[in-house]
């Protein structure tokens, strides 16, 4: 692709050469068990024009573009509704997850400075299980992480939780249910404990926030995890996730004032004009924003009550595969419409390659802690409908399943190398690469070895060589 050509392209020529690009993409055909959400053809459509209509929208200044403010505050009022918040509680559009819970963090440690003044190194408790991004949030904006143990189900362990609760915490976080495991923390307990001891308490209810209500009207018992809860301060979720919106929507919610507030930055010290950011970005554009509110709009409360149901009702099927098979292993009974599953004897990563040699795009995922490696599946409405199929080809990709396979020990002497050469100087990308057999970005049909190598390698390595894999996929 010529990237800046002299002459200007035709519109036919651009577009086809995006069409082009997005070949080999994953795509809403229901084969994908990660990745995707997606509640069909009409939905999807309705967000692109939706997107379109709103994309010059800019939110920098609520007061130039009042159509920024109708589309947030209905997009805030829904998401409150749906988590039972009580009067006086406001939220925030966000660009993604991330961005929601690293405001959350943000706001603790602000609204911490102000009313807790005596800590110095203000730190936050939450279970291992819980999303990467609080680690990024932590190392942006540097507050101290406690991990607390989980169960042997995955929940946090509110023994271990106790003990490690300490006066310079100013944050305790739940899951809603947690990612890798789909299982809801004890969140009663935990904002119990937050309350206890003067801390806020946050709900990351991203990848829940839109389902777990509306299982629970369907006539699911869920565990209490939204604004009902006493001492809940504040909540995420996405509604790019399954509130089948386009990339781009989230949703931070809090119970009052005072802590939005402190989420805000204003700045005032330079030549320009006066800034106030309710969120990280400056300039930002509503597209996805007026999407999300466009899609909450037209499935309705019935809309997402039936696709509740319809993804826990395929859901409850993989599950009851995977449990009637002697091969295979639950890692916790799911409370939502993702779970983890391991093999007992044959190798986890060499199943991930026979389903994807089958056509089923699933997500190995490596092991920390307590958790095994293991195949993680997020189910939505696309999918769902392909549970049987999915749930026969697994069983099939079990005959003759090579055993697990122990690393190496010349491959655990590479590791070794790698990262005490990483820890000597810079390190030759392209050694890397060769190791791993990756040709032009592009992950080989068989990748066992690549998963492999990186279970093998310890977090802190396994930290170093994603980011050569994928410096060297922008380079
Ligand atoms: C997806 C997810 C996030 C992060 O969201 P992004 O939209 O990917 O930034 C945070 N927490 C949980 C539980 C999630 O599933």
């Amino acid at each position: 692709m010529n990237a800046f050509p002299q002459h200007g392209l035709s519109k036919d020529i651009i577009l086809s050469g995006l069409t082009d690009a997005r070949s080999r993409d994953l795509s809403a055909d229901g084969r994908a068990f990660a990745f995707i959400y997606d509640a069909g053809k009409e939905t999807r459509d309705l967000g692109r024009d939706a997107f379109a209509a709103c994309m010059s929208i800019n939110g920098l200044d609520p007061t130039a573009y009042p159509s920024a403010r109708i589309i947030e505050r209905n997009l805030v009022k829904a998401c409150l509704e749906i988590m039972a918040a009580p009067e006086g509680a406001l939220g925030t559009c966000t660009a993604g997850g991330t961005e929601s819970v690293m405001l959350a963090v943000k706001a603790a440690r602000e609204f911490a400075r102000k009313t807790r003044p005596d800590i110095v190194r203000p730190a936050m408790l939450l279970p291992i299980t819980a999303h990467a991004a609080f680690h990024k949030a932590a190392h942006y904006l540097g507050v101290d992480m406690i991990p607390v143990a989980v169960d042997e189900n995955f929940r946090a362990d509110m023994n271990d939780a106790r003990r490690l609760m300490s006066k310079d915490v100013i944050l305790v976080v739940g899951s809603a249910p947690s990612y890798a495991h789909g299982v809801i923390d004890p969140i009663e307990a935990l904002a119990a404990l937050a309350v206890e001891h003067g801390a806020l308490m946050h709900v990351d209810a991203c990848v829940g926030g839109l389902v777990l209500p509306f299982l629970r009207e369907s006539g699911v018992e869920v565990a209490p995890f939204d604004f009902a809860v006493p001492g809940v301060t504040s909540i995420s979720m996405d509604l790019h996730k399954y509130g089948f919106a386009p990339k781009g929507s989230s949703m931070l919610l809090v119970r009052d004032r005072a802590l939005r507030d402190s989420q805000y930055f204003a700045c005032a010290t330079w030549t320009g004009y006066t800034i106030v950011n309710s969120t990280t970005l400056g300039s930002k554009s509503l597209a996805a924003a007026g999407a999300a509110l466009a899609v909450l709009q037209h499935l309705g409360r019935e809309g997402y009550v039936q696709l509740a149901r319809t993804m826990w009702t395929a859901t409850e099927q993989l599950v009851r595969t995977v449990e009637s098979r002697p091969e295979l292993r639950l890692l916790a009974k799911p409370d939502m419409n993702l779970f983890a599953f391991t093999t007992v004897e044959g190798d986890i990563f060499a199943l991930a390659d026979r389903l994807t040699a089958r056509g089923w795009h699933v997500q190995p995922t490596y092991g920390f802690g307590p958790s095994p490696a293991h195949i993680h599946l997020t189910i939505d409405p696309t999918n769902a409908s392909n549970a049987e199929n999915f749930g026969r080809d697994l069983e099939a990709c079990l005959e003759g399943l090579p055993s697990r396979v122990e690393v190496p020990g010349e491959t655990l002497a590479m590791l070794a190398a790698m990262e005490s050469a990483m820890t000597d100087g810079p390190f030759d990308p392209a050694v890397l690469m060769g190791a791993l057999g990756v040709e032009d970005g592009a992950l080989p049909m068989q990748s066992a070895h690549i998963h492999h190598l990186l279970n093998a390698a310890t977090p802190a390595l396994r930290e170093k060589l994603i980011v050569l894999f994928v410096g060297e996929l922008f380079t």
